[in-house]
């Protein structure tokens, strides 16, 4: 593993990971927040708002949604990237969507800032390849069933192709616990810090799958001084099209950024 690109054995200084106004591995604390899905251009503008009245940089939001069951709510799809495009110009916020294929790959390149590569597609190889061809941010979520080692050897077909601008992010894996959706891997934050000089952020949404762990989790997060983290907010979770359990609703996002970062 040693010899690998990620690896920090090879590379002496942290790779920043830039765009526009924003940088990671700084060591400042990125929130990156938004809905799971973009459900329509007023409640992804409304939550922008929300964002950019708080300080906040980052607006995520799911366009291409990959679903595991196929009868659930698929996403807007190419309607909902033009949705995220003209609302992130609108507030000049940074876009981060999750790209479902190879196919998208020039309208992701054209309309969002930085493509986030899914728990699900970590272990496609084509498409990580391929981004790596890319000058484009992005984040890489663990696979959830994948060790550390594979998921390093994952952003290396990334760093391969000649694009190091990749975050890493933690977003639970797959164990016996039920209670939990996954399993928020801190100790892999720790390993990660010894062992690659990329920027890692953790998604406490996926993570934990509740909505009262996600706070707690960003606060910790921050505390141990990782690069960031990803949160699904919704205005009225219970009615959310996706992951509407694992949302917080305004007022908390609120309260968390205040007491985070306002002390
Ligand atoms: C998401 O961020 O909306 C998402 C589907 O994440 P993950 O790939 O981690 O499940
Ligand atoms: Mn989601």
């Amino acid at each position: 593993m040693t010899n690998l690109k990620v690896h920090k054995n090879n590379k002496k200084d942290k790779t920043l990971v830039k765009v526009r106004d924003v940088t990671f591995n700084d060591g400042s604390f990125n929130l990156i927040a938004g809905p799971c899905s973009v459900e329509s251009y007023e409640m992804l503008d409304e939550i922008a708002s929300l964002i950019v009245k708080n300080g906040g940089k980052l607006l995520r939001a799911g366009t291409y949604k990959l679903r595991t069951s196929p009868y659930t709510f698929q996403g807007l799809g190419q309607e909902g990237i033009e949705i995220l495009h003209k609302v992130g110009k609108k507030y000049n916020l940074v876009t981060v969507s999750e790209i479902p294929s190879l196919c998208e790959l020039d309208l992701f390149i054209e309309k969002v800032d930085i493509i986030q590569v899914g728990t699900r597609n970590m272990e496609n190889y084509a498409l990580l390849e391929a981004l790596g061809k890319t000058n484009k941010p992005i984040i890489l979520k663990r696979g959830q069933q994948a060790t550390i080692e594979e998921w390093l050897l994952a952003a290396e077909y990334i760093l391969k192709g000649g694009n190091d601008q990749v975050i890493l992010c933690e977003r639970g894996i797959r164990t016996f616990e039920t209670y939990t959706r996954n399993t928020l891997d801190l100790s892999a934050v720790l390993a990660l810090r010894d062992l690659t000089h990329l920027p890692v952020i953790i998604d406490p949404s996926h993570g934990t799958g509740r909505s009262e762990m996600v706070s707690s989790f960003v606060e910790i997060a921050h505390f141990m001084k990782t690069d960031g983290a990803i949160i699904e907010v919704h205005k009225e979770p219970e009615n959310a099209l996706s992951d509407g359990f694992q949302a917080i609703d305004f007022k908390e996002y609120e309260r968390l950024v205040n007491k985070t970062w306002k002390k």
